[in-house]
This record gives structure tokens, sequence and C-alpha cells, in this order.
């Protein structure tokens, strides 16, 4: 995957200034801040991820855990995949951005629990997650956007050995149709973007952006209307692509957002 888009427009420098201090900060990869300077929108590649890994153990609730690290429990849940956190289960990691070391996480224990088992010692079973405070909501908009090709998603969004993948990778056949995945404007069809090949970008109501990559040839201009559902593109393997596959991301505000929250 390739790691940046020179582009035309100042558009992403918020986005851009947001990533170099955010970079910056968390001291990341010389590189990386070198070809930042570059960068006017980021796609996947080269965005390192400072942040820890976080064991759950025995009654620790998403909700608990987010909030010991201040961490945004919907960032946490879209980087993790975690669309239902009562599935979260002990011994699992999960990614918290933004941390520099796993930290004591108080379990969730029932009110009125305690000491339940006459064993003396506190209780261990399971907590019941409904009845945890649930302040930090998670937050699925299914439908917002359809599926943009038919396939198997070969690659989700998330961290990956420190890097994160800004969007969902979909294979399917070469020469699939890639669909729209809401109605809206195209704002780029080109492959002006190192390692993406061919793309359209769409913007949408509400800020947000739909992305497709590796397309063998796009079917839109830039200007262009489109529905919800018009084919846009045909799926390819252009630019750094191992095989034919969609490269697909949903951005809101210029952030990227796990797809997965969005489709149905
Ligand atoms: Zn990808």
């Amino acid at each position: 995957m390739g790691s940046t888009i020179v582009t035309k427009g100042t558009a992403y420098s918020q986005g851009l200034l947001l990533r170099v201090k955010e970079i910056t900060v968390h001291m990341h990869l010389a590189v990386c801040t070198i070809r930042l300077f570059f960068i006017i929108l980021p796609l996947a590649g080269c965005s390192i991820y400072a942040g820890v890994y976080h064991t759950v153990e025995s009654g620790q609730t998403l909700w608990r855990i987010t909030k010991a690290y201040d961490a945004d429990i919907q960032e946490v849940a879209e980087l993790n995949d975690i669309s239902d956190p009562t599935q979260i289960r002990t011994g699992q990691r999960i990614f918290i951005p933004g941390a520099w070391r796993q930290i004591k996480v108080e379990p969730y224990l029932p009110a009125g629990d305690d000491n339940k088992n006459g064993s003396g010692k506190t209780s261990t079973r399971q907590p019941t997650y409904h009845q945890e405070e649930p302040e930090g909501k998670i937050v699925l908009e299914k439908w917002r956007f359809v599926w943009p090709v038919k396939g198997t998603i070969i690659s989700p969004f998330g961290i990956r050995n420190g890097k994160k993948h800004d969007g969902i990778d979909i294979a399917a056949s070469e020469g699939s149709p890639v669909f729209a995945a809401q109605k809206g404007e195209v704002i780029y069809s080109d492959n002006g973007i190192r390692g993406y090949g061919n793309i359209v970008m769409l913007k949408h109501a509400e800020g947000f952006i739909t992305v497709y990559a590796h397309n063998k040839e796009n079917l839109v201009n830039i200007g262009e209307r489109v529905e919800k559902g018009d084919v846009i593109a045909t799926l390819g393997g252009t630019g750094n692509a191992s095989g034919p596959h969609l490269h697909f991301e949903i951005r809101k505000d210029r952030n990227p957002r796990n797809p997965l929250f969005f489709l149905p």
C-alpha cells in the first residue's frame, strides 16, 4: 500500500496538520515525518499509530477500559472492529490509541454481588454488561452506505503491525462493477496518488467522503453527480495491489471511519 497523496487543493490541510502533530508528539518514525511534509491527503500507508494493546481481564468492560485510558469509546470500537461491546472477552487484545503503557482497569462488579459465592473472595462471575453505566455509546449507522462491490473482505479496518489501515479491502474478480456507496459528487477521479492506482473519491452529505482505489478503470469524471448504486469504476489491481481488490474508505470530516459501522 502506498502512503501519500500529492494533490492540489488544501481541503485536507487541517487533517494534515493534525496528522503531523500526532506524529511529532508521539515521535513516530522519522521517515514518516519526512514524507508527511509532502502529503495533502494522507491515505493508509504511513499512518503509524501510537498506542498500546490492552489485554482484557475478567470483569473489565469496554466502557471501563476506555474510561480508564481516557480514550474515545467510538474510536476504540471502530479501530478494533467491536460493534457489540458485550462481545469482548477475557484475554482479548484491544488497541488503545494514544496510550503509552497498559494501565490497571478496575473490573466491574454488579452492585451487591460481592461475596455472593460465600467464599470470602470477590465474585469472579462475568459482569452483566447492560448494568454498566452506558455513558459511552457505540454508534452504528448501518445503511448510511451500501456495499460498493460484492466480494470478500480480505483486510479489515484498523491497526495491523503498528500501522493503520484506513479502509477495508474487498476482493472480487477483475472488472467487477464498483458502485457508489451513496449519492454524491465526484471530487477526485485520477491516478495521482502513489500506490493506489486509479482512484475515485465521492463527497456526500454531512461531511462524508468515500474512497475507491486500485480500480481497473474509473468511469466517472470530477464534478459529476452520482446516485447511490451507480457504477463508478471497474474493480482492478492498479497501484500497489497484490491482486484485484477494492480499497474502500469512508471518511467523516476527514477522519477515516470503520466502513463496517456504516454498511448494512
Ligand atoms: Zn486497503
